[in-house]
């Protein structure tokens, strides 16, 4: 794997051997010059070696003449939000993400607290490359403050939704365990959920950035949260990622429903109240189609990458949209991914429906989704690309992004990684033994 990953979305790599604290500089006066004078807000997850990149990030914002708002540790929905309401010019959330403990990372937020697009974020990277920097004089730099109510601002939102009725959900008394797997959601979750009645059985809810596990909420990782839903006896198991913009949920009797199925139930749940389009993007699973047809609502899909389905669902009005990593994007709330927001929508859906968060998961279709991928050695991404886009060109194909082959119920997704030198292969069918068919035969073509 490659140390140091410098796309449109941002930079992200291995502390101390690709990220340094150099590099953070150098893309923290880029990102200052494109944004132009003016308030940023910067926020991060709890990894150890968020601090050390966030004074290197504050010396060369303030050295372009940006002046900052420190929010401080946070989830990366909080800092998108906290740039939108605070009138920002723009945003830097430091965090890797899901990736393991050792990588850091810069997202970056342009001033409607949405992540940059390609054209965008090609500017920044131009900038940093050419070093084009239009440093301040003394009298010039830029000022540093701490704002404190961030969190306390997106929880009240929250709160706030129109579908969300905390009093309905106290009244549910639901027993809940939180993993947050000892990252940012760690700052703001467990108050959400005592908000909201909830008995919370806390795991990895302290901010350490000690990630006790691989830190991607996959169902394989997960171990310990659904053994304690099971010794709890619980209504429910959450978990979020490090930044806590991804969602996966664990259900009564300690099985991950898989992260495919938050936003499927949060989709279901919205459009039980409200009609109108819906956006995700083509790697996410075929239940969408099935909940919209039977909405007679439309479904819109995009390229993979949260600005991508953020920016198509601002076009169209959609209501709901994500991504199937566990990605809720609600609009009456802000255009990024919400783990947070997902949480309650994923609560009040509960407190409406009479009985277990399976018997809610079993009232839509069920599909088995097999998410793989190619590490690739002796041939670029692209040319894979094309030998499938050849061979299969008598077949129902998508090139939305990268190659999709459309079978019956079945499909099939090939593209390369955004953030990783790989190419993901993510079949989804009826049945596990037909995705992983479906998975196999097209590994075979790509080798
Ligand atoms: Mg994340």
């Amino acid at each position: 794997m490659a140390k140091l990953m410098v796309s449109v979305s941002g930079v992200r790599g291995i502390v101390g051997d690709g990220l340094t604290p150099e590099i953070a500089l150098r893309f923290a006066q880029a990102f200052g010059a494109f944004s132009g004078k003016g308030k940023v807000v910067v926020g991060r997850d709890s990894r150890v070696t968020g601090a050390m990149l966030k004074d290197a990030i504050t010396a060369g914002l303030l050295s372009v003449g940006c002046d900052i708002l420190d929010i401080g540790v946070c989830p990366t929905p909080t800092t998108q939000m906290a740039v939108e309401n605070l009138k920002a010019v723009g945003g830097i959330m430091i965090t890797a993400s899901h990736n393991p403990i050792m990588w850091n990372g810069m997202k970056l937020i342009g001033h409607a607290g949405l992540f940059l697009d390609a054209t965008e974020g090609e500017q920044v990277v131009r900038i940093s490359q050419e070093k084009m920097f239009p440093f301040s004089s003394w009298d010039r730099i830029g000022v540093k403050l701490e704002y404190s109510k961030a969190i306390a601002e997106h929880l009240a939102a929250i709160l706030d939704l129109d579908f969300v009725n905390p009093e309905q959900i106290r009244d549910r008394k639901l027993k809940v365990v939180l993993d947050c797997v000892c990252g940012a959601g760690s700052v703001m979750v467990p108050k959400l959920l005592s908000r909201l009645g909830c008995d919370v059985v806390p795991i990895n809810c302290e901010p350490t950035g000690l990630f006790p596990r691989n830190p991607e909420p996959l169902p394989e990782h997960l171990t310990e949260v659904c053994e304690k839903v099971i010794a709890e006896q619980a209504d429910l198991g959450i978990v979020v990622d490090p930044d806590s913009d991804r969602l996966a949920l664990i259900s009564e009797k300690g099985e991950p429903l898989g992260e495919e199925r938050t936003l499927a139930l949060a989709t279901h749940f919205i459009l039980g109240r409200k009609k109108g389009p819906i956006v995700v993007n083509a790697s996410t699973s075929r239940v969408h189609d099935d909940i919209a047809e039977s909405n007679g609502v439309e479904v819109i899909r995009t390229q993979v990458g949260e600005i991508h389905v953020a920016k198509r669902m601002r076009e169209v009005g959609a209501v709901i949209g994500g991504e199937g990593n566990g990605g809720v994007i609600l609009p009456d709330i802000h255009l990024g991914r919400d783990a947070p927001a997902g949480v309650a929508l994923t609560l009040q859906h509960l407190a409406e429906f009479s009985g277990t968060i399976s018997e809610l998961n079993d009232t839509l279709p069920n599909y088995v989704i097999i998410k793989t991928k190619v590490e690739l050695e002796n041939i670029e991404p692209s040319q894979a690309l094309d030998k499938i886009r050849s061979e299969y060109a008598n077949e129902t194909l998508d090139l939305t992004d990268g190659v999709k082959l459309l079978r019956g119920k079945s499909w099939v997704h090939i593209r390369p990684s955004n953030t990783e030198p790989i190419i993901r292969v993510i079949a989804e069918a009826p049945t596990a033994a037909e995705a992983e068919q479906l998975a196999q035969e097209i590994m075979e073509h790509i080798k």
